[in-house]
């Protein structure tokens, strides 16, 4: 089909849905194009879900200004958006007296950058803080804090959608031309005309930029693998503990997630593999040798999954990070927003990123507020809300009221992956091994879909190839 909209953004990770979220309080006719079928099975899903303070990126940076501006107003935006934020703060532990003068140079840093709550703290009120941490002193930064990545992602997608906002997932932008100032560009067998683009494409963003005729770019991936442990170890963890960082990379970290298990790591391997997120086992083992010196309840029974993340890392010629950079290049498309580079803080940031961008299109097109805007997002369902209190996934508590509920998403995400991030269910000790034939059953009866036409996340991972007898037990 031929579509027309004012604006496409290409990318539905938060940084997309965020930018289109804001661009929603204007009369603009907006698309997002998301190649998969879920807005958070890249970056935005796959990360350390830390709310930063700001402090570890470079003074005048533009990752130093939008993530201090994301930590301000998080609290907010929990509120309004209904997805889970603590603000726990956390500690960033140190032994030497060189890491005790990297720590504060971090603080000055950090408050030239204009984050507040960071102090050093000794080793009593340090172990007052984390009773187990292994460590001699630290930085404390009181307005650091946690969220769920999913939910955060997803319920900006959402109220992006209520505002307006079409999501077209399953559309991977394949080309871009501009033709009479208008782009016209091409996902699926779908065609999208638009006066504007926006290049939020995260892993993709070089290719995309690409396209936009915007050359020259040198993006790295660094990959983070992770280890998730059980839930008994949650209250052992009050906040993220991190090792002494550098402006580039924060090192391997032990972090709770606001569901009461905890995340071990990121390491960082630098790869050109954007789609692989398999952990392998050394890695594993590394990960938890390493948090084992700042944390010591790590032990392999415990571990109940791993994950992977993927940074777009831009580059300079001499190999060095270099910041954010989101640009319109007026000598080769006055009428694309170019995003590249957006790494970590890009979760923290991305509701200033979104403000950011919608400021640069509002000045050159004058799209007129509306009238009516609804910022609000109602929570999730939880098992407490349930009229009916059928359980499906009994290690999360997830009712299978919770599941229907989130099969009938507003984005129409119907794989097995899409209903675990908005609801709970598969995240818990048994992995699925208990609930997954339940959901995939329920997915089929609500959406009516047959078995085998159900994915766990992406169009490749199948689940079940056909049925082996009929209904009458051949
Ligand atoms: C290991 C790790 C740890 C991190 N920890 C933190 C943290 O603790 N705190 C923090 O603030 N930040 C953290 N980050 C950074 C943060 O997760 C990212 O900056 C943020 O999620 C980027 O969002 P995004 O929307 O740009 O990217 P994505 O979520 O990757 O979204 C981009 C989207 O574009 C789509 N796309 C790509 N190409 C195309 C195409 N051709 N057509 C259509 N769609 C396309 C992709 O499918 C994808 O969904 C971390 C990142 C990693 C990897």
């Amino acid at each position: 089909m031929r579509y027309r909209f004012d604006i496409v953004v290409i990318g539905g990770g938060v940084v997309g849905s965020s930018i289109a979220r804001e661009l929603s309080r204007t009369n603009a006719a907006i698309a997002v194009l998301e190649k998969n079928s879920d807005v958070v099975d890249e970056t935005s899903g796959r990360n350390s879900a830390v709310v930063h303070g700001g402090f570890a990126y470079d003074r005048g940076s533009l990752k130093a200004k939008l993530c201090v501006e994301g930590n301000r107003m998080m609290g907010d935006l929990s509120e309004d958006l209904g997805f889970p934020f603590i603000r726990c703060g956390k500690v960033l532990v140190g032994n030497t007296d060189e890491d005790m003068r990297t720590l504060e140079n971090t603080i000055r840093q950090g408050y030239d950058n204009g984050a507040s709550g960071l102090s050093m703290i000794d080793g009593k009120r340090l172990h007052e803080l984390v009773p187990a941490v292994i460590g001699s002193f630290a930085m404390f930064s009181e307005n650091s804090g946690i969220l769920d990545p999913f939910l955060y992602t997803i319920h900006i997608a959402e109220n992006a959608h209520e505002n307006g906002v079409s999501y077209f997932l399953s559309h991977k932008v394949v080309s871009i031309e501009r033709r009479n100032g208008i782009h016209i560009v091409t996902a699926g067998d779908d065609v999208f005309e638009a006066e504007w683009v926006v290049n939020a494409a995260g892993l993709g963003a070089k290719t995309i930029s690409d396209m936009l005729g915007i050359t020259g770019y040198k993006v790295i991936g660094s990959k983070g693998n992770y280890l998730v442990l059980d839930k008994t170890l949650g209250p052992l963890l009050p906040m993220p503990v991190y090792p002494v960082p550098s402006n580039t990379y924060m090192g391997i970290h032990v972090t709770p997630t606001v569901d009461g298990n905890v995340t071990v790591g990121p390491d960082a391997v630098n790869t050109d593999d954007f789609s692989y997120y398999g952990v392998p086992g050394d890695r594993m083992e590394y990960l938890r040798e390493s948090a084992s010196t700042l944390w010591p309840h790590i032990s392999r029974k415990d571990v109940i999954r791993t994950f992977s993340g993927i940074l777009p890392k831009w580059v300079d010629d001499k190999g060095r990070i270099q910041d954010f950079r989101i640009e319109i290049r007026d000598d080769i498309d006055d009428r694309a927003v170019n995003l590249i580079g957006i790494e970590s803080p890009g979760l923290t940031a991305a509701v200033p990123i979104g403000r950011m961008v919608s400021e640069m299109i509002l000045e050159r097109t004058a799209f007129h507020s509306k009238d009516v805007w609804n910022g609000h997002h109602d929570k999730p369902m939880r098992f407490d809300d349930a009229a009916d209190k059928t359980l499906v996934c009994s290690c999360e508590n997830v009712t299978e009221e919770e599941i229907v509920r989130a099969i009938h998403n507003p984005l129409g995400v119907h794989t097995l992956s899409g209903i675990k991030y908005r609801t709970r269910a598969m995240m818990g000790r048994c992995q699925a091994g208990f609930c997954h034939m339940k959901i995939e059953k329920l997915i089929e009866r609500e959406c009516g879909l047959r078995a085998e036409d159900i994915r766990y996340m992406g169009p490749d991972s199948w689940i079940l190839s056909g049925k082996m007898r009929n209904g009458n037990g051949k």
